[in-house]
């Protein structure tokens, strides 16, 4: 099979997944009087985390993103039915604290993953590791320790997901340079231009484009964000 025909395997069973997710978390909406179910679920191909939450900002809706990477169907080691609700829970358990109020006793340790997200965790019986521990049962999940105390690390088997994961990948992506000197593209404000030089950045790719006399210095994210095509792939 090439990699275009998994990845159309792949594909094809978003609406299953979906289906999957939404079921979930519409019983966890109903328990706790919340909305998750209604937020939109994107997949992506993410390798690196296996799934993430993404609160509202400015320049994003919020949404939650699951890796087809590693809950699609067809993959050999993909990720047992019980696992994949687990990440599914631990995905909704960020969603839960930015929507309830944590008691003020749950305040005590900081970060995506501290004390209130654990918190939220025990209340849906989500493995509270920013880490897939593999074969982790939550029968042996003994939460009051967990909320009242440092944990001690499990041996952490792969990242589950974390923002910082999330973060780092971005600015891989967005470091990635996808144009050439020479290639021509068009603007829908200056018209036809062509890249003379690449500027690379730490996290991101600075292109610096001859529109007819001028150059205009235009960072390659905004680019394929707006469509920006190059004009030989029309
Ligand atoms: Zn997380």
């Amino acid at each position: 099979m090439t990699k275009k025909d998994m990845l159309k395997l792949l594909h094809n069973e978003e609406p299953v997944l979906r289906a999957e997710i939404t079921a979930l978390y519409s019983v966890l909406d109903h328990k706790l009087g919340l909305h998750g179910a209604d937020v939109p679920i994107t997949f992506g191909m993410d390798e690196k985390a296996l799934g993430s939450y993404m609160p509202p900002s400015y320049d994003n809706e919020e949404q939650f993103q699951f890796s087809l990477f590693f809950i699609g169907f067809c993959m050999n080691d993909q990720l047992t039915k019980a696992d994949r609700v687990n990440l599914y829970k631990h995905e909704y358990a960020h969603y839960m604290t930015r929507h309830i109020s944590i008691p003020e006793k749950y305040n005590w340790q900081p970060g995506v993953h501290g004390s209130a997200w654990k918190y939220c965790c025990s209340l849906i019986g989500a493995i509270p590791s920013d880490y897939y521990i593999e074969d982790a049962s939550i029968k042996k999940i003994d939460y009051d320790s967990v909320l009242t105390r440092p944990s001690v690390d499990h041996k952490q088997v792969q990242m589950l997901d974390t923002y910082r994961t999330q973060k780092m990948y971005s600015n891989i992506e967005n470091s990635k340079v996808k144009y050439e000197v020479g290639d021509v593209v068009t603007h829908p404000k200056f018209g036809e231009g062509t890249v003379q030089e690449i500027e690379k950045q730490p996290s991101s790719v600075r292109l610096h484009i001859s529109f007819g006399d001028e150059i205009k210095i235009i960072d390659q994210k905004w680019l394929v964000k707006t469509g920006y095509k190059k004009v030989a792939e029309r």
